[in-house]
């Protein structure tokens, strides 16, 4: 895909901005980033930029800020819109499959519905929230904060149903099954009782009382021997912070820029946050940017090569960097001592060049 950036100075040939694409048809429009509410298009013939006209109600009425500019997923670059709203430039407005822009499974939203129709359900939400607030001027904020969850919970329940009878997308990740076949992970059942009445997922029944399931599996292998650590993502997210921070957070990166994010110590013990300044790249996490640094990435790999011959050199590699990674580290919700020593602990066990594999991932 060839990126077209917009700038406002006039060029000669080229007509200003308000005129350009007024003969054009539109026929083939690519979507800037399917993660904003209200997307922006561009023309592949004429390169205007556009929204859709089935946008205009909604965004006039609450997002009206966000008309003039959109930015592009792929390299987070801002671009103007210079052709306002037209009709039938979306896929489903123009009669075609609406194509999914699922969210991560992250801290917020696990369930599938939430992550797909993330952006029906807010439309949706603040609509209806919005009629109601018109509809009831005098309510008191308990009157308020009643009708939202309301409202919230019969959204939700309308956008389920959709998706039952006709669903508006497919849920295409690979099931943990497939993931699993797909890694070849190696998978012991283990069968046990469940207890009558469950408590704080203690489920299963054993003779010394209610254990969680993770707590049954552990015992299971320590006795054959094993030393057991169970592990989430966060290690992993750990390792990624300590081994990574300084390709991220390289300051010969043009793109660098000062962030400011909540510090994540005290989120965990529930006061108020202060704010923890740092740098990152404009387009950390989008595509764009593994292209954009393959060589520094290159790079950062072959440092870090020097070291995997002799896992004691990569563990004093690790120790080195974990303090200097604890910015990155609290951006990736990845701050914890007890992760970042899990993932200490992955650097000591596993091969150095599973690690390798895990850290390009
Ligand atoms: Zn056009
Ligand atoms: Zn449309």
């Amino acid at each position: 895909m060839t990126i077209v950036q917009e700038d406002d100075s006039p060029r000669q040939g080229k007509p200003p901005p308000a005129t350009r694409g007024a003969t054009c048809t539109h026929a083939t429009v690519e979507c800037l980033n399917a993660y904003e509410l209200i997307r922006k298009y561009r023309c592949i013939t004429c390169k205007a930029i556009m929204m859709c006209e089935c946008d205009r109600e909604f965004g006039t009425r609450f997002l009206s800020h966000q008309l003039d500019r959109g930015s592009e997923l792929k390299t987070q670059k801002r671009m103007r819109v210079t052709l306002g709203f037209r009709p039938n430039i979306c896929r489903e407005c123009r009669g075609l499959p609406a194509e999914p822009a699922p969210h991560d499974e992250g801290y917020g939203s696990t369930s599938k519905v939430k992550r797909y129709y993330w952006r029906e359900l807010w439309f949706e939400t603040w609509r209806r929230e919005a009629d109601w607030n018109d509809a009831h001027p005098d309510a008191s904020d308990d009157e308020r904060a009643a009708a939202r969850d309301q409202i919230e919970s019969e959204v939700l329940q309308s956008i389920k149903d959709l998706h039952a009878t006709s669903p508006k997308y497919v849920f295409s990740e690979p099931s943990q099954a497939e993931v699993l076949e797909r890694y070849r992970v190696e998978v012991t059942n283990l069968k046990a009782p469940y207890v009558i009445a469950p408590q704080r997922g203690a489920v299963i029944a054993t003779p010394d009382g209610a254990v969680s399931p993770e707590a049954f599996a552990t015992e299971h292998f320590e006795k054959m021997g094993w030393w057991v650590m169970p592990l989430e993502s966060q290690p992993f997210h750990a390792l990624f912070g300590v081994m990574m921070w300084s390709l991220i957070q390289d300051f010969n990166d043009p793109l660098l820029k000062m962030v400011g994010f909540a510090e994540k110590n005290a989120v965990d013990a529930g006061v108020k946050s202060g704010l923890v300044n740092s740098f990152l790249p404009d387009d950390f996490g989008s595509e764009g940017y593994a292209e954009r640094r393959k060589r520094a990435i290159n790079k950062h790999f072959a440092e870090i090569a020097h070291h995997i011959e002799d896992t004691e050199d990569l563990l004093w590699l690790f120790d080195h960097w974990r303090s200097y990674s604890e910015d990155f580290r609290q951006y990736l919700w990845a701050h914890r001592s007890k992760d970042v020593d899990r993932a200490r602990r992955l650097v000591e066990l596993l091969r150095p060049q599973v690690l390798l594999t895990i850290l390009r991932g």
